[in-house]
């Protein structure tokens, strides 16, 4: 008996257990990794008061002022002297304002006399083109908080914050093992009967892009001691193994009753949604394990539907809804049956809908097969047609699970 998609994942999310451990990270390295803790700043940011502009350091005052330049300051080499109301400073953008100075009138504005004076056309107000020292940031501040995903974005944060290597939690390891007597290598020439291998590396690629690190992708022969052999490897090895292929109930399905052998246990067989129903779910010691279709298309959708949840799970993030990973709401332009007792996720396009009001709509990819890999070109999500709702008119909202 298949459970719902809702129950498989809160079973999943609760297998996850904490996240795991932190490890200290060269920020270089930090970009998709998430925060372990609350970051704060160890620094006022900026540390000085600085020039916004290129112009002149000046005090408060009219426009009109002529005055002396006596000095310059320019980003990483500050002024010596400092002004008064007779004297400029020439000041660069990001040069630290000179003592004395309350404003900065930019280049523009200003018109060298030749003398080693110059004439300023604007009036100055106190902080007129200044950055004040610890305007964005002050130390001890916090700037990020914890299960921050870390992107492009939240790194500037951090490095204006004074860090230079980060608290990130481990990522979580990954085996792939791809099951098959008939699979081979993506591009080769196939035999009567054989297969390209897409699994194990589209797999990766997802497990990658959700923050793990894989630790092994290998292909295992439909026989009983390979499959034994193969998943003691990845255990030894992994936080998470996921095998495709081989998990059903037929002669040559040696996945489960390898798994038993191994002392695995089952949290759960066969969820209620299509594709992907044939998944299994269950846990060796602290290492956790899919196995996911073989078919490459129910794979990819087990995946995004349970198996990505536990990665975040597992790396703390704290908003998956982040870097395009959490579900959107979007209305279905076409109408679907939902099923009576399973959850349909239907590969679909978005786009903002043109009916005007704002949100987004989504498109089914057609045809849907599940055997179909065109259904997954051009996909931008999952749409989840929930069951037991009858027919649904286009127009009707429904959560969409982003690819
Ligand atoms: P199975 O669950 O082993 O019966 O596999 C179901 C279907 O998925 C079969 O048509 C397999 O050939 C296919 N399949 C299994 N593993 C892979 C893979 N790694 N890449 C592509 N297709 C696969
Ligand atoms: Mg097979």
């Amino acid at each position: 008996m298949a459970i719902s998609l809702e129950r498989a994942r809160e079973l999943v999310r609760a297998a996850a257990g904490p996240p795991l451990p932190a490890e200290t990270v060269p920020i270089a390295e930090a970009a998709g990794r998430v925060l372990a803790g609350e970051l704060r700043s160890t620094v006022d940011y900026p540390l000085d008061t600085n020039s916004a502009m290129d112009g002149f350091a000046v005090t408060a005052g009219p426009a009109g002022r002529t005055l002396r330049v006596i000095d310059e300051s320019r980003a990483g080499s500050p002024a010596t002297l400092g002004v008064d109301p007779s004297t400029a400073i020439r000041i660069a953008t990001g040069g630290v304002l000179p003592a004395g100075a309350e404003a900065v009138v930019r280049l523009e504005r200003a018109s060298p006399t030749g003398d080693g004076h110059v004439t300023l056309h604007e009036a100055a107000a106190p902080g007129w083109n200044v950055r004040r020292a610890g305007e964005d940031i002050t130390t001890g501040q916090p700037v990020l908080p914890a299960g921050t995903r870390l992107g492009g974005p939240e790194l500037a944060v951090a490095i204006g914050a004074g860090h230079g290597e980060l608290a990130c939690r481990r990522r979580p390891r990954v085996a792939l093992l791809g099951t098959g007597d008939e699979l081979r290598d993506p591009g080769t020439s196939l035999g009567p009967g054989q297969i390209h291998d897409s699994n194990t590396v589209v797999l990766a690629a997802l497990a990658r892009d959700a923050g793990a690190t894989v630790t092994g992708r290998t292909r295992v022969a439909d026989d009983p001691a390979a499959a034994r052999r193969a998943l003691e490897t990845a255990f030894a090895e992994a936080d998470v193994v996921i095998v495709t292929g081989g998990v059903s109930v037929g002669p040559h399905d040696h996945v489960k009753p390898a798994l038993r052998d191994l002392g695995a246990e089952e949290t759960f067989w066969g969820v209620a949604i299509r594709p992907g129903r044939p998944t299994w779910f269950g846990r060796r010691g602290d290492t956790l394990v899919f196995g996911l279709p073989g078919n490459p298309v129910s794979a990819i959708v087990a995946f995004v539907l349970l198996v990505r949840p536990l990665l975040v799970a597992l790396e703390g993030a704290a908003d998956p809804g982040r870097g395009g990973r959490g579900p959107v709401r979007a209305r279905l332009t076409d109408p679907l049956a939902s099923h009576p007792d399973r959850t349909d996720a239907v590969r679909v396009r978005l786009r903002p809908a043109a009916a005007g009001g704002g949100g987004l709509e989504a498109e089914p990819t057609a045809p849907q097969g599940s055997h179909l890999v065109t259904s997954l070109a051009g996909a931008d999500g999952l749409a989840l047609v929930p069951a037991g709702l009858g027919d649904l008119a286009a127009g009707t909202p429904v959560d969409v699970e982003r690819l």
